[in-house]
């Protein structure tokens, strides 16, 4: 793993924004994510900034300052468009060069401290856009414990199909309805039919859920017909971020056999806003092991550095704030709590799998991890799961309860990376909320 740290990683390093060195920010110097933002209600273009703090390096603004040379500086003007494709679209070791400029940049002691300062707008006059038109978009399903509890409400004689230990589990999803933080959809409309039911009707979803996910970004893609070999995988993660995959659980299970989700998934997902780089990741990178009684992976699916490196230790929590909540001044109540590293498939497999047969990345892709659920029943990342398939009211805190969610509730997912040795990051937030069927 030391290899993949470097300065930008280093705990000392303060910056001189006081208010990035709490210990507490999801984004102290060492994490420097990427978003494409402007000021709230303005009509300044979108463009690329980096989370510092409480505030936001605008680098449309840094570029014109003419302040870095050479590679650095054509990276930086990429980032003043509008969507980050084409930075995204780079080599990793333009994205790092970038990170190390920036970093030395709002570091303690630099020299243009001044001129940095002058391109900062605090976050809270922020609004967001996706940070790259995402072209192709495929969710995975890699948490075997998600995977066998869903199993065994819709399968309960066979929960988990014998390929899932084989092979990462994926479908194509749709990226058109993906939209960033923020997010509010109409309650989806769809063909459901109850057990006892003897035909389907078409109604408002009964059973709306939301699935704790995480989101890879794919940088750098691969030529159609080449595949990428599980151990140059990092050469195309540009970063990571929450992702909310909302699903309608009675239109699922109704539609989802022979071919797997289709209009129970593709009304709305949310990203949240801010990417935080393959870079950032890296001192909470850790081992992946499959269980000794379990099939080991084909080869194309094993290596050493997978096994040393293949898992990141990502918290990842769902709180859910409901009208009443709102009315009351009351924060959103927390539902559950589970580490990414539970993966039962890495990210590096998910890519090395999904272009095995010749599929061809674009820069700007996006892969779903598949619902993170954890080991114990409390670590679920569904309300499928939390309330027993609808079967077991969730208790709020307040008094209210939840089997799925109603009109008016919103989502909000939060992740962080902590361990000795490092210093803490943040995900920020991915924030939506379910508004009455049209
Ligand atoms: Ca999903």
């Amino acid at each position: 793993m030391s290899s993949l740290l470097n300065q930008t990683h280093d705990p000392k390093l303060t910056s001189w924004l006081a208010c990035a060195n709490t210990g507490t920010s999801d984004f102290p110097i060492q994490n420097l994510p990427f978003a494409i933002f402007r000021r709230a209600g303005s009509t300044e273009s979108f463009r690329g900034g980096v989370a510092i703090g409480d505030q936001i390096v605008d680098l449309s603004a840094l570029s014109k300052m003419h302040l870095l040379d050479g590679d650095v500086a054509d990276a930086l003007k990429l980032c003043c468009q509008p969507t980050l494709n084409e930075f995204m679209a780079k080599p990793s070791a333009t994205w790092s060069a970038l990170r190390a400029a920036l970093s030395a940049a709002l570091a303690q002691g630099s020299p243009i401290e001044a001129e940095v300062r002058a391109c900062l707008v605090p976050q809270s006059d922020a609004e967001y856009d996706l940070p790259c038109r995402i072209g192709d978009y495929t969710d995975f399903y890699t948490s075997i414990h998600h995977a066998t509890s869903v199993g065994s409400l819709f399968r309960p004689d066979n929960p988990l199909l014998p390929n899932y230990k084989w092979v990462p589990i994926g479908y194509h999803g749709r990226s058109s309805s993906i939209d960033v933080s923020g997010q509010s959809f109409p309650r989806p409309k769809g063909q459901t039919k109850a057990p006892d039911a003897d035909k389907p009707s078409l109604g408002p979803c009964k059973r709306l859920d939301y699935e704790m996910e995480v989101g890879i970004y794919i940088g750098g893609g691969n030529a159609l017909g080449d595949s990428i070999a599980i151990d140059e995988s990092d050469e195309h993660i540009f970063g990571m971020c929450l992702f909310n995959d909302w699903s309608a659980r009675d239109i699922q299970a109704w539609e989802y056999q022979p071919l797997g989700p289709f209009l129970a998934k593709n009304f709305a997902s949310t990203v949240s806003p801010w990417v935080v780089t393959n870079e950032a990741l890296a001192p909470f990178r850790t081992s992946w092991t499959r269980d000794v009684r379990d099939p080991q992976p084909l080869e194309y699916l094993t290596s050493d550095r997978n096994s040393q490196l293949g898992a990141y230790d990502i918290e990842l929590e769902v709180a859910i704030e409901t009208p009443a909540m709102r009315e009351a001044g009351q924060s959103a109540q927390k539902l559950t709590q589970s580490s990414f590293r539970h993966s039962y498939w890495t990210t590096a497999q998910m890519i090395a799998h999904h272009t095995v047969n010749g599929c061809n990345f674009v820069a700007g892709d996006f892969i779903g991890s598949g619902t993170q659920s954890g080991p114990n029943s409390e670590e679920a990342g569904s309300l499928l799961e939390l309330s027993n398939g609808g079967k077991q009211q969730v208790a709020l805190g307040n008094g209210e309860t939840r089997t799925f969610l109603e009109d008016g509730d919103a989502v909000v997912m939060s992740g962080f990376c902590e361990k000795d040795g490092a210093v803490r990051i943040g995900f920020g937030q991915c924030y939506s909320l379910v508004l009455p069927a049209k």
